[in-house]
């Protein structure tokens, strides 16, 4: 007798889902990029229970036509790519089309969406993958999600959850990664009810750093900024005295994306060698863009590690634009004005 069989949808949209959903944290990465990716300017997120409770991202971007908004929640619809082709060229943070199908077979989500040309908004709500049909609504243009009771149907799940507050950091460093990168966009964080930063989305790094990481932090920061073969790097570090005694204060990112990533963090720390005091760390918020062929991103789509294919090259430009901005102070903002 035959043993092996095919999964029936449901099931598969469970295991699916795993790859995507690990926790909350996860869940408003995904909706932030789709914020982002749809040209938002002003973006709040607001989570209770650390999102397991509730997730909620509203925007000011693109909408979603009513007509495509049951096709967005199928695994594997999407707006942004085309072909196989389009894959070696990715210019949005999502591509994938997976992570509206995920978090809707995992929790109960509603959506509320206009666009610019639309008379009305629309309201769709999705349970567990099971879908009503939509209702007129109303909202300015844009898109509202709200994630309700994560992993509800999945209690396996559930238990790997950490208790709310972990959640709830977690949640908050997507947030504030996201929102430090992006400088030109309005973000507002609430977290149980309070708000714990408006970003004023000037484009300035400095005030989105001040907002995010609060005034002690951004006080004196250093400007870095350099270029070369390719490779640019630009952002902020601490000044020396006040380096500090953990590295929690570093952030990185490449093309745009948040990664850990030990070349970076060593470049950054072997500049400040000799400078800083023994067993402290530098802080600051530093951006590289490099040519997207020289480094493998797409590792997996919730992992933040980076491969190079030129990592000396990458230790080096780092390296020494931190360096110069420790021994010629000033040097950072007169080469990149920061906009
Ligand atoms: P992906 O982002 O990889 O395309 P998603 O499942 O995250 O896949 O989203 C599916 C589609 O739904 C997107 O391609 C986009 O067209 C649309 N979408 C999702 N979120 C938003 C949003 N906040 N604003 C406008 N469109 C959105
Ligand atoms: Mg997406």
């Amino acid at each position: 007798m035959a043993v092996i069989r095919v999964l029936d949808k449901h099931t598969a949209e469970l295991i699916a889902a795993g790859e995507v959903v690990e926790r909350p944290a996860s869940v408003v990465k995904e909706l932030l990029e789709n914020s982002i990716d749809a040209g938002a300017t002003q973006i709040t997120v607001a989570i209770e229970s650390g999102g397991v409770k509730l997730i909620e991202v509203s925007d000011n971007g693109s909408g979603i036509e009513p007509e495509d908004i049951p096709t967005a929640f199928i695994r594997h619809a999407t707006s942004k790519i085309q072909t196989g082709e389009d894959l070696n060229a990715i210019h949005t943070l999502g591509f994938r089309g997976e992570a509206l199908a995920s978090i809707a077979s995992v929790a109960r989500v509603e959506l509320l969406t206009r666009t610019e040309t639309a008379e009305f908004a629309c309201l769709y709500r999705i349970e567990g993958g099971e879908e009503q049909p939509l209702q007129p609504d109303a909202r300015g243009v844009g898109t509202t999600i709200r994630v309700r009771d994560l992993f509800y149907n999945t209690p396996a799940r559930m238990k790997f959850l950490k208790k709310d507050s972990s959640e709830g950091t977690f949640v908050a460093d997507v947030v504030s990664h996201l929102a430090l990168s992006h400088p030109e966009i309005r973000f507002k964080f609430v977290r149980e009810g309070k708000t714990q930063y408006v970003t004023p989305g000037d484009g300035k790094l400095r005030s989105a750093v001040y907002a995010v990481l609060g005034r002690e932090f951004s006080r004196d920061l250093l400007d870095v900024g350099d270029s070369t073969l390719g490779y640019r790097v630009y952002g902020l570090v601490t000044p020396p005295r006040c380096c500090r005694a953990s590295r929690s204060m570093q952030y990185f990112y490449i093309n745009g994306r948040y990664v850990r990533n030990r070349t970076m963090m060593a470049a950054l720390e072997t500049a400040f060698k000799g400078v800083a005091m023994q067993g402290k760390f530098p802080g600051g918020v530093l951006l590289l863009e490099m040519p997207a062929d020289l480094v493998d991103v797409n590792v997996h789509p919730a992992k933040t590690e980076v491969r190079f294919a030129r990592e000396n090259d990458v230790f080096d430009i780092v390296y020494h634009a931190v360096k110069l901005a420790l021994t010629q102070p000033g040097s950072g903002e007169q080469r990149f004005v920061l906009s």
